[in-house]
């Protein structure tokens, strides 16, 4: 069907303990950051503990990094589990608010950012030569992004970076838990299903 629906996955778990029993091995993983880039709750916390303290002393001098921009560093002791690479991405906080006007126009920004941490964190695994790159739900703990709203995003964004890419050859989207996951599923079944609609009637 769809070579690059063929080249993503959805797992549950840990993004920092990726599954030893694929068939593929995850060489980066995405980590959703602050602009501080020194660590947070979250899954940036768990990134933190697992890559350990160097990771801390070699973001401290790399300036931050805007929301919707991305930078990539060496895994430290997440080396051990087979993870070169760290991309530190800054996701936007959603900003619900009560004028309507203001909120419609904030989302479409937050839409955008969205989707830039997505193909900015894509570029650089492919810049670096990844195989596989794992991505957290970026935005949808505490800085609030509607969950199913931003699984949209992020498919259809990684999607179309790898119809055009050979590098990374596969996405995973490593969900907390399997309600998140559900959601995914459900965004690329109705995505998939929308393609062979659209190739039975060209
Ligand atoms: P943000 O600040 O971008 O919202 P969070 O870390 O609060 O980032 O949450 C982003 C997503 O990562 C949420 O769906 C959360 O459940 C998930 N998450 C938290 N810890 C982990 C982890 N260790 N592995 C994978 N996903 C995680």
């Amino acid at each position: 069907m769809n070579e690059a629906l063929d080249r993503i996955t959805i797992v549950t778990g840990d993004i920092t303990r990726p599954r030893k029993d694929q068939q593929w091995a995850v060489d980066a993983i995405v980590n959703a950051a602050n602009e501080s880039l020194r660590g947070g709750g979250g899954v940036d916390g768990a990134i933190h503990r697992a890559a350990g303290p160097r990771l801390l002393a070699h973001n401290a001098k790399l300036g931050g990094c805007r929301t919707g921009l991305a930078k990539i560093t060496p895994a430290f002791d997440l080396e051990a589990r087979g993870i070169h690479h760290i991309i530190h991405t800054v996701g936007p906080i959603w900003h619900a608010d009560d004028d309507e006007i203001d909120a419609k126009l904030g989302d479409v920004r937050e839409d955008v950012l969205l989707a830039s941490c997505y193909t900015r964190s894509l570029e650089l695994a492919a810049e670096h030569d990844c195989q596989c790159v794992a991505f957290p739900a970026i935005s949808t703990g505490v800085y609030g992004f509607p969950k199913q709203r931003a699984a949209q995003i992020a498919v259809s964004h990684v999607l179309g970076f790898l119809a055009t890419h050979d590098r990374p050859q596969r996405v995973v989207f490593c969900c907390f838990d399997e309600a998140d996951a559900g959601i995914y599923c459900e965004v690329i079944e109705t995505r998939d299903q929308w393609m062979l609609n659209r190739k039975r009637l060209g």
